[in-house]
């Protein structure tokens, strides 16, 4: 059995008051992790403070990282000194780092490497935009293939599974259409890695809410989501964790 993992990414959210204050909520309301993973995201500024204070119950990613552990790189962040702060995750390939700021699966392919050689645990995200709806399922795998090029060991790695025109819409997938596509997702990591497939989390992503979480965590294959503006509110996000484990 697959443990729930409920993922909170904040992106260019909240200040250093805000973010302490929404840890100092939800803190104790976390159930123990042995029954679901409880992850918040945030911009690398705010990791560090937030490590110092994660209850026992809760765990701290980055958004994103580079591949190259230093030098000239102004502005970038590297695994190392991410490593250094404590976190334990980090998204990588979120569709705001393609679309914005241009990254290829090329580039998180590398970036992907580098966190586990790190002892990271990247949370790999993929998913299909709206023009590309109708060719969803190649474009899900080609992703995948190019993301994990010569990445041996996928143990410590999470798959969140987020069609891009439902992220930040309110439009969310239906949850069925969201099964069938990560438990594609769960055959191509089957054909690439074997048995080690049916160990790895896979998360859906895209207006996630407390309205609608139930109905992606009943589905065999979902094994949590990815949220972005509900889980700027502690309540929520307390909501959705502790539908987890219903
Ligand atoms: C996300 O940022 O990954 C996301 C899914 O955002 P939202 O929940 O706001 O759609």
């Amino acid at each position: 059995m697959r443990k729930k993992v409920i993922i909170a990414n904040w992106k260019m959210n909240k200040t250093r008051d805000e973010a302490l204050d929404f840890i100092y909520m939800v803190n104790d309301k976390m159930p123990d992790q042995n029954k679901v993973s409880t992850v918040v995201c945030a911009q690398a500024i705010l990791l560090r403070c937030l490590v110092k204070r994660q209850g026992d119950n809760l765990r701290i990613g980055a958004e994103n990282m580079f591949y190259k552990d230093e030098g000239a790189y102004t502005g970038e962040i590297s695994p190392v000194v991410l490593k250094s702060t404590g976190v334990e995750y980090v998204i990588l390939g979120h569709s705001e780092r393609r679309n914005l700021f241009m990254e290829s699966d090329e580039m998180i392919n590398l970036k992907v490497k580098a966190a586990i050689n790190h002892g990271l645990k990247p949370i790999l995200c993929v998913g299909e935009t709206l023009e590309q709806i109708d060719d969803a399922d190649k474009v899900i795998d080609d992703q995948l293939r190019k993301c994990l090029d010569g990445v041996s060991d996928i143990s410590s790695i999470i798959i969140g599974y987020e069609p891009v025109w439902a992220i930040g819409t309110g439009k969310s997938a239906d949850a069925k259409i969201a099964e069938d596509r990560i438990s594609k997702i769960r055959k191509i990591l089957n054909d690439m890695y074997g048995a080690v497939s049916n160990e790895v989390s896979i998360v859906y992503g895209g207006s996630v809410s407390p309205n609608n979480i139930r109905s992606f965590l009943n589905e065999p294959n979902i094994d949590g989501a990815l949220i972005g503006n509900s889980a700027l509110d502690p309540n929520k996000y307390v909501e959705m964790v502790l539908a987890a484990i219903e």
